[in-house]
């Protein structure tokens, strides 16, 4: 028997497969990892193919020195997957086989190794009376946080911390410590919200029938916000599970992860696996063990579950579609809605592309026929829309209100507590203040090492850059001028909340946004809190406006929509239209409610079509725009990166592509719209100055131009420069 092997090894030069022989007493199967020598050293590799017979020299032909694991760690699928990457992203094939298993066993070896847990072993009111003094004063607290730990997760991992505290209580019988492989729950499960009979609506019958009798194979289910487009995919994917099939479920946010897997776990009755990158290696790496031996039959996850071990797929749904976070912002930057279509033709499977707001590009293709368009047009229980109501911010600045906190925000916030209602306010900015400058002489406080303003953090009372993460005390007077007359210019969200609190002393608000969330599962007790009516005012960035589904939400409002519209490329009006919609669709789930979007241009098309709650109005003005401007889907827009630490190395690497370039396009002058280069939105970032070159391809240019592209791209070897290449 003989084993080609790709070596883990990422460069060009050994970007095929060796051939090795199988020792008599090895079994081994296509998938697993292996031990081989290679160029004078024991290197892991990959068997990616058998084959009883070859033609080389069986007297020269090495052979595989040993397994890595038992068991094959990937599927042949995700094999076939990975050589469609691998031609499909320019990459080579390990960096695409990279992407099929987790990175925790990169240079590993994966054993279910047991651990040593503690459980209770007695009645734990008899635990905690004994670890009390007759005063009721606390005899240890490190035994009592054990206890405690062990009461809310059922175990808790024996470690060097805690050993003392576990063995005293285990001398004094209150717990026992096991040995097993206890499966690391990413998420504690007592928090399941109960299960509710629901008996579909029109337009989700509709939905789920056509979705599961029609012929097609690709879907777009456009249903507005609350329309319980969740419930759709529930009854889907529960009947593809009952025919013995598995499914892939993608959700933008692992915050939003939480609250669809109890949903899901609630009411499937099929084992569930979860991943994002929330999660601890640990965790990662028991659901993924759990997919790959078919245990679980349903993936519920982030943009990286895409590639799930999972075999015999039916169905791939990808929830809130339009969002972003589904390309992966590092190279190969692919996005999982290309991956699902790859895996759906191995599988013969069905894609669903679902959202409120689909993205201008799926809902152009879905009106021209390559995806099933399904509308869900109405909110469950015949709830009304909200009302939206634009305020004109230039009106406020001439009634002399300068914060940002309009007179229309702030009595309906105060209606709205008055009927004992939630609130929530949506800013893309954190932190206090936007900058922060000198009124003297103008100097704006930038960081050292990227071309952006700091930003002003109160609760730290510190100057943050937003890009590099580098911070500055703030100074006491202004270091060119040495005046004193410092200023903060623009709110953030902890502006936002001090004015909230300040306004309305009794209410209780909740900050939602990076800062707020130190620690990795902060989200969840955030998202509790609010859930649970804990508090009255959720005030945060883009994640509390994704998704959620808080019955009791009466109010929500858009603080400032022109920070979004104009800024970061050509979708900047897609991503603004769909955030306001978004927001507004958080509003009034139970019983009708209100939206207020404040705005320094009332008349823009986007403020318009949400303020109408109309999909179909923004797109029709934006494809028009899009037609009109040979933007995507209209043209294949490829974007060629240059990046690094010296200025004029970086710009001469771009003068150099653009010459090559220009070879090419003088060949097929047709196929291009146009080519443009220049400095990123932010030239430089941590030291790193950036460039890029934008080709605008005629939608039908031929593949073998972007072949050619992209080749003086893999050519392309410039000193210090390092180069990304991406294509939409
Ligand atoms: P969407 O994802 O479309 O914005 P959700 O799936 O969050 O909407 O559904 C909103 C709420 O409506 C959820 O609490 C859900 O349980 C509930 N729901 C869904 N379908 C029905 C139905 N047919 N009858 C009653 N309630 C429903
Ligand atoms: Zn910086």
């Amino acid at each position: 028997m003989f084993a080609k092997v790709i070596v883990d090894i990422d460069n060009a030069q050994v970007d095929k497969t060796f051939e090795y022989s199988v020792p008599g007493d090895m079994c081994v199967s296509i998938g697993q990892r292996v031990l081989i020598p290679f160029a004078g050293k024991q290197v892991e590799g990959i068997v990616l193919d058998l084959e009883e017979n070859n033609d080389y020299d069986i007297d020269k032909i090495k052979s595989i020195s040993a397994l890595r694991e038992e068991y094959p760690i990937i599927t042949a699928e995700q094999i076939e997957l990975a050589i469609e990457i691998k031609d499909y992203y320019r990459i080579t094939l390990i960096s695409a086989l990279h992407l099929m298993y987790p990175k925790v066993l990169s240079g590993k070896k994966y054993s279910e190794k047991k651990k040593r847990y503690a459980v209770l072993a007695a009645d734990p009111e008899a635990i905690f009376s004994s670890l009390l003094t007759k005063k009721g004063n606390i005899r240890s607290e490190g035994q009592c946080r054990v206890v405690e730990r062990i009461i809310k997760d059922g175990s808790v991992l024996y470690n060097s911390d805690n050993a003392s505290y576990i063995k005293s209580l285990e001398r004094k019988g209150f717990i026992t410590v096991i040995t097993k492989n206890v499966p690391r729950m990413p998420f504690a499960s007592d928090d399941a919200v109960k299960s509710r009979n629901i008996i579909l609506n029109k337009d989700q019958e509709n939905a789920v029938e056509t979705i599961l009798e029609s012929n097609d194979k690709y879907y777009l289910l456009h249903g507005v916000t609350g329309s319980g487009k969740t419930e759709v995919y529930l009854r889907v994917i529960k009947d593809v599970l009952s025919k013995g099939k598995t499914a892939i479920l993608l959700v933008p946010e692992i915050s939003l992860t939480p609250q669809t897997y109890y949903y899901f776990a609630d009411n499937l009755g099929y084992e569930i696996a979860v991943m994002h990158s929330g999660m601890s290696d640990g965790q990662r790496l028991d659901e993924w063990i759990k997919i790959l031996n078919g245990e679980a039959k349903l993936v519920i996850g982030a943009r990286s579950a895409i590639f799930a071990p999972l075999s015999n797929i039916g169905i791939i749904i990808i929830d809130e579609e339009h969002e972003e976070s589904y390309k992966a912002d590092n190279y190969p930057r692919f996005r999982a809605h290309d991956i699902a279509r790859l895996r759906c033709s191995h599988f013969d499977s069905k894609l669903v592309l679902a959202s409120a707001t689909p993205s201008v590009t799926t809902y152009y293709e879905a009106i021209s026929g390559g995806l099933k368009l399904i509308e869900m047009t109405r909110r469950v229980c015949d709830v009304d829309m909200p009302d939206v109501k634009i305020v004109d911010m230039r009106e406020e600045l001439k009634n002399g209100n300068t914060s940002m906190i309009s007179y229309e925000l702030k009595t309906s916030i105060e209606e709205s507590l008055k009927m004992g209602k939630q609130n929530m306010l949506f800013l893309n900015r954190r932190g206090y203040s936007t900058r922060l400058y000198c009124k003297s002489c103008g100097y704006v406080f930038k960081c050292d090492a990227c071309d952006s303003a700091l930003i002003y953090h109160k609760d730290e009372n510190l100057l943050k850059c937003h890009y590099c993460g580098r911070t500055k005390t703030i100074p006491e007077k202004c270091p060119v001028c040495g005046k004193m007359f410092l200023k903060q210019l623009g709110d953030g969200t902890q502006k936002i909340v001090e004015s909230v609190e300040e306004l309305f002393p009794h209410a209780r608000t909740l900050r939602m946004d990076l800062d707020s969330m130190s620690r990795r599962d902060a989200y969840i007790d955030l998202f509790r809190e609010f859930s649970e009516h804990k508090a009255d005012i959720l005030i945060g960035t883009q994640m509390i406006a994704k998704g959620f589904d808080f019955p009791d939400l009466h109010l929500s409002a858009v603080i400032s929509a022109d920070s979004m519209l104009g800024f970061g490329g050509y979708k900047s009006t897609e991503r603004a239209f769909t955030h306001m919609l978004q927001v507004a669709g958080r509003a009034g789930r139970a019983s009708k409610g209100k939206v207020i979007i404040q705005t320094f241009s009332p008349g823009h098309y986007a403020v318009r079509a949400a303020s109408h709650h109309d999909y179909r109005e923004f797109y029709e003005k934006e494809i028009a725009m899009r037609r009109l401007m040979h933007l995507p889907p209209f043209a294949n827009l490829i974007t060629i990166s240059f990046s690094g630490r010296e200025e004029a190395n970086v710009i001469g690497a771009v003068k150099d592509y653009l010459k090559n370039l220009s070879k090419v396009y003088k060949r097929y002058p047709d196929a291009f719209y146009k080519v443009s280069a220049r400095a990123a939105d932010i030239k430089r970032i941590d030291n790193i100055y950036r460039y890029l070159i934008i080709i605008s391809l005629k939608s039908d240019s031929k593949n073998d131009i972007i072949d050619e592209i992209v080749q003086l791209f893999k050519q392309s070897d410039y000193n210090g420069v390092m180069l990304g290449f991406d294509k939409e």
